[in-house]
């Protein structure tokens, strides 16, 4: 073997491969990961060190989507690239109103999970985000259009304020139950999963029933369903970033609706002890930074902070937002012959999350492309 065949990089700490799992180093050859020292070395290798992460995971995030609306190309771009650099090397996109299927030919961007466009009603949902469905009975029909033009998962909004009610107005789910249970059928009939965006907690029972396979958000989950939500193998992702704006929701409604406003508050105050009882009940809580829209990319690792904050273990929130989110998704850790996506960091995050904000180096497909040289 000449030198020149021999791996590009050489990974040398603490690699961490999934729960209890760990070596000391890792090689990378054409991409690809090898756990196995090699007979020949590169003339050019590269080494690095420190501890290592398989590529982390962003569950909810919009590539595509800005606080109006859709965006450009150029735009969504550069949003994937912010998620990139933060160490997110795997995606899975909770709804996005322009088709960014070209992020799949960039090697330079992320691997992505597109679910299509969120499905929602006329006035019950932000305006320009999602496909507005004027007749409930269209929610099937559009299920499929969107699994099969994804990337295995569909995004329904499960509830929203209905403004119809006058002062009244609040929280409503938008589906009845067995419209709900028709579409997820559906799209488990064509392979996809489901996630539902759902703030109440009476959106919660309906979902169960239908089979649905991850909640977004879910603020209003009532405590008395967790150990169900568990049994059933639901995931969860708080996204407490996003939830952290409820208080600023919350103002906004005042006055106009006032029923809303006070059950925005009520969720944004209890959200820390909601995560911590959801990760408590043994439920699969799922790292989501709701970026896009109003939130900016490349936030996991304060997402990360948030769910350490609520009182889940930093040790737990690393793996959901790295190995563990992978597996979810269907995508390999680090295992030999595995694409070289990975993130190091100088010291350990599940020591101090805090770490999580600045990588020493985010390798994808066996590059380094951040932070920048
Ligand atoms: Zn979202």
């Amino acid at each position: 073997m000449s030198a020149s065949e021999g791996p590009t990089l050489h990974v040398h700490g603490r690699v961490l491969l999934g729960d209890d799992r760990e070596v000391g180093d890792i090689w990378v050859k054409d991409g690809r990961v090898s756990l196995t020292r090699p007979s020949a070395q590169g003339t050019n290798m590269m080494t690095l060190e420190g501890w290592v992460l398989p590529g982390l995971v962003d569950v909810h995030c919009h590539i595509g989507l800005g606080a109006d609306g859709g965006v450009d190309a150029a735009t969504a771009q550069a949003q994937a690239v912010a998620d990139r650099d933060a160490g997110v090397l795997l995606v899975r996109d909770a709804g996005s109103p322009v088709d960014t299927g070209w992020v799949h030919r960039r090697p330079d961007l992320p691997r992505l999970v597109r679910a299509g466009r969120h499905l929602a009603r006329p006035k019950r949902y932000l305006r320009g985000y999602g496909l507005e469905l004027e007749d409930v009975h269209d929610l099937p029909g559009a299920v499929r259009r969107e699994a099969r033009a994804g990337d295995g998962w569909v995004k329904i909004v499960g509830d929203w304020i209905d403004r119809s009610l006058g002062d009244e107005g609040d929280l409503r789910p938008l589906w009845p139950d067995d419209v709900l249970a028709e579409a997820v059928a559906v799209a488990h009939a064509e392979a996809a999963r489901v996630t539902v965006h759902a703030f109440s907690d009476e959106v919660i029972p309906s979902l169960l029933a239908a089979g649905v396979d991850c909640i977004e958000h879910g603020t209003g989950i009532h405590p008395d369903l967790m150990y169900e939500i568990s049994e059933r193998g639901v995931a969860v992702t708080p996204t407490l970033l996003q939830i952290g704006e409820f208080e600023r929701i919350a103002a906004r409604a005042d006055g106009r609706y006032p029923r809303f406003a006070a059950r925005m508050r009520a969720l944004h105050a209890r959200r820390y002890e909601q995560a911590r009882q959801l990760f408590e009940a043994g439920i699969q809580v799922l790292v989501g930074t709701d970026a896009g829209g109003t939130i900016g990319h490349g936030r996991i690792a304060d997402e990360c902070a948030e769910l350490v904050a609520a009182g889940i273990p930093a040790a737990d929130v690393v793996a959901a937002a790295s190995w563990q989110a992978r597996e979810y998704l269907g995508y390999a850790a680090l295992v030999e012959g595995s694409s070289a996506d990975f993130v190091v960091y100088p010291s350990d995050p599940r020591a101090d999350v805090g770490v999580l904000r600045a990588p020493t180096a985010v390798v994808l497909r066996g590059q380094v492309v951040a932070p920048a040289r």
